[in-house]
């Protein structure tokens, strides 16, 4: 059995990473991490996903929580999730961060502590998200230039970064497959007199409303026609299986830093 320990465990993802790995084969919750003075700190930790008690009870000591178990899966804040991988590297412990809204130099940390480990990075766990990762990739290269694309995001009101991770993954993995530079092509914001679209621009718009679990589409806009594809997250489960699965698939790898298309199977050519 693959023993996990769960940071961030009384927030949205945390509750329901819980959940599944009280619900998955092969895996067992040996410890539950929130931050200093939450007030799920000290409760049990199967009770916070709505499961009778294991006597696993949430501690805001990261370090001790991590004695004895093989993998961390952290879906807190960047700077917390940098934390958890430096534990790991310390600790030869594999961790599965599903954590978004690093910076371009935490992210450069990530780069570089990630490989010291067995550890996965990805900002949508979900099947279907990563799949259409690979669509994409493929459309933008038969459309080619002759196609304006626009991505837009919606997620719940209480979402803290924008454009959402997936949203600016999709954004890249379709710039690099046309051969461009999201930094410089990506548009934020449109307001005004903005004057007519230029053909490399890649358009990024985001909704932010109410309970909405996360949507994503990228249109591919032609004269005559459009194509589009579009994911709607249903549930925060579909996170929550994926990061289960990434972490009892990488505990079983060698170091390095991965993703969620190596852990599926589905690494595009981008
Ligand atoms: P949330 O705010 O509900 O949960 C985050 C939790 O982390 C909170 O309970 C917070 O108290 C806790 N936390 C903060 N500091 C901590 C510390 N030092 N130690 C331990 N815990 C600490 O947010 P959420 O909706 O669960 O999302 C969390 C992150 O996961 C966000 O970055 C979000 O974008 C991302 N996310 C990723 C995916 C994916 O598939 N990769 C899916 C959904 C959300």
């Amino acid at each position: 059995m693959v023993k996990a320990i769960v940071v961030g465990a009384g927030g949205r993802m945390g509750r329901r990473v819980i959940h599944m790995i009280l619900q998955t084969p092969g895996v067992g919750l040996v410890g539950a991490v929130e931050k200093e003075g939450h007030p799920v700190v000290g409760r049990d930790a199967a009770d916070l996903a709505g499961e009778p008690e294991i006597g696993i009870v949430v501690s805001s000591d990261l370090k001790q929580a991590t004695d004895g178990a093989e993998v961390i899966v952290d879906f807190t804040a960047p700077e917390v999730s940098l934390k958890s991988l430096e534990i790991g590297v310390q600790r030869k412990l594999a961790v599965v961060i599903g954590t978004t809204g690093f910076s371009p130099e935490q992210m450069e940390r990530v780069r570089t502590l990630g490989p010291r480990t067995r550890s996965v990075i990805a900002p949508n766990m979900s099947v279907g998200v990563n799949v259409m990762f690979k669509m994409v990739e493929e459309m933008a290269r038969a459309l080619g230039d002759d196609y304006d694309v626009e991505i837009l995001e919606a997620h719940h009101r209480f979402k803290k970064d924008a454009p959402s991770g997936t949203a600016i993954k999709l954004g890249e993995t379709v710039a690099r497959a046309l051969e461009r530079d999201l930094e410089k092509v990506g548009v934020w914001s449109r307001k005004g007199f903005i004057g007519e679209r230029n053909p490399r621009e890649i358009g990024m718009a985001v909704i932010r409303a109410g309970d909405i679990v996360g949507e994503h589409t990228v249109m591919f806009g032609g004269i005559g026609e459009r194509l589009q594809v579009t994911h709607r997250a249903h549930s925060r489960d579909n996170f929550a299986r994926g990061a289960v699965k990434a972490a009892l698939w990488v505990v079983k790898q060698p170091e390095g830093l991965y993703d969620m298309q190596d852990v599926l199977g589905i690494r595009g050519k981008g």
